[in-house]
């Protein structure tokens, strides 16, 4: 079904409210799901990113409007959304009123694999969208044993959670070049390494490693992979990641002001160098990566708009693709039980950044290439634009827009 621009505004919209406000998944759709087989289960590997800890049954990990439009799931009991089952047909309502009818995104066929070792593959590296993957090696941040720990963060409390009831441990080099091997074989082709600190800071070493083993067991020299990592006290540090392999590179900065960041990411700023020193980093970044290889998110909400976008438009600027995510004061963060701003704030955010990054020059391809993300609102705006990647024409959950 094509869609106008209008109508993806609308989704958009949807989109936004589904995440901020939740949805609940009424016991019927989880019980007639097929986790086993067809349905991708959430895997909570890094951030648990539902509304409330829920543990009774695996929940989905996203959903498709009619229009192929893919939202995350946010799991919330007593939410306005909700999504019945009824005549074999999923139907997502905002109260009483039906909006559209639904289906949930697909398992990939590594999910079922298990590594030499016996490690479920799902549990190694969860899929992003169509083509990416994404393996958080660690499941925890040190920054929580100094009390610096980023105060919307919840991996710490994430881990104490789920890493038991899902089998999550952290990965080693070996588990995760399997694990891409099996997925770049079904059609994945990008990878992004992630995870909370490690002690010492000795990310490097282990994200060469990871390269290596990725490289030698795929034979790929460049395995499409992006390394998200601190701003190293030493810059020089951010050439051995080039130099390992990985083509993208990535530094969150999570917030802009430079007060707010000191209060909302203490260890960012105490152990990293402070925040100018993740503005040089990234600098230096984008010297050694290019243009739109090299990537910041943010976390929006909790910090001004204008102070956020003033942030945005300065790294666009320098080549950086920036991007605010929603926030989700989520279950074990320091901010649990706060709210984040209305739908209206965060759409006209999105649509001021991607205003923002095409006035800089950066494409369709620059967002694919460095961000963790597909299917994503900033995607769309690029496909409703015409700047559609040339796979993307051919691929069957792929919005059409009406011309
Ligand atoms: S650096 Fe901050 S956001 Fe990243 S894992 Fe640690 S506490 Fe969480």
């Amino acid at each position: 079904m094509a869609i106008t621009r209008e109508e993806l505004f609308k989704q958009m919209e949807l989109d936004e409210a589904i995440r901020n406000d939740g949805v609940y998944i009424r016991p019927e759709v989880l019980e007639s799901l097929d986790f086993e087989h067809t349905t991708q289960e959430q895997v909570r590997a890094c951030f648990d990113m539902n509304h409330e800890i829920y543990k009774k049954t695996k929940l989905p990990a996203a959903i498709r409007l009619s229009s192929n439009y893919r939202i995350q799931v946010s799991y919330k009991e007593k939410a306005p959304y909700s999504i019945s089952y009824e005549n074999g047909s999923f139907l997502l309502y905002k109260g009483n009123v039906l909006l559209d009818e639904i289906t949930f995104v697909e398992k990939p066929a590594y999910y079922n694999k298990v590594t030499s070792d016996g490690t479920r593959m799902s549990t190694v590296a969860q899929e992003v969208g169509k083509t990416k993957i994404t393996v958080a090696y660690s499941n925890e941040c040190a920054l929580k044993d100094k009390g610096l720990d980023c105060k919307f963060c919840n991996i710490n409390a994430t881990k104490a959670n789920f890493a038991e009831h899902e089998g999550l441990k952290w990965k080693t080099p070996e588990q995760i070049a399997e694990t891409v091997e099996a997925a770049y074989a079904e059609g994945y082709r990008r990878i992004t390494i992630t995870g909370g600190f490690i002690p010492e800071r000795r990310e490097v070493e282990y994200y060469i490693d990871v390269a290596e083993a990725i490289q030698e067991r795929t034979g790929l020299e460049d395995f499409g992979g992006a390394a998200c990592v601190g701003a190293p006290a030493d810059l020089d540090v951010i050439d051995k990641y080039k130099e390992a392999g990985y083509s993208a590179i990535s530094s969150n900065m999570e917030i802009w002001d430079a007060n707010i960041f000191k209060t909302i990411c203490p260890g960012k700023e105490e152990i990293c160098g402070g925040r100018q020193n993740w503005i040089n980093a990234l600098k230096h970044e984008v010297e050694v990566f290019g243009k739109g290889n090299v990537r910041s998110y943010f976390v929006a909400g909790i910090e001004p708009k204008s102070t956020l976008l003033e942030g945005i438009e300065y790294l666009a600027s320098l080549g950086v693709v920036a991007i605010p995510l929603q926030w989700l004061p989520n279950p074990g963060s320091e901010l649990e039980g706060h709210r984040a701003p209305k739908t209206e704030w965060y759409n006209d955010l999105y649509i001021k950044t991607y205003n923002i990054l095409r006035h800089n020059g950066l494409t369709h391809l620059d967002y694919y290439n460095s961000t963790n993300a597909e299917n994503s609102v900033f995607d769309y705006l690029y496909d409703a634009d015409g700047d559609i990647l040339p796979w993307e024409r051919h691929n069957a959950d792929s919005i059409k827009f009406a011309s």
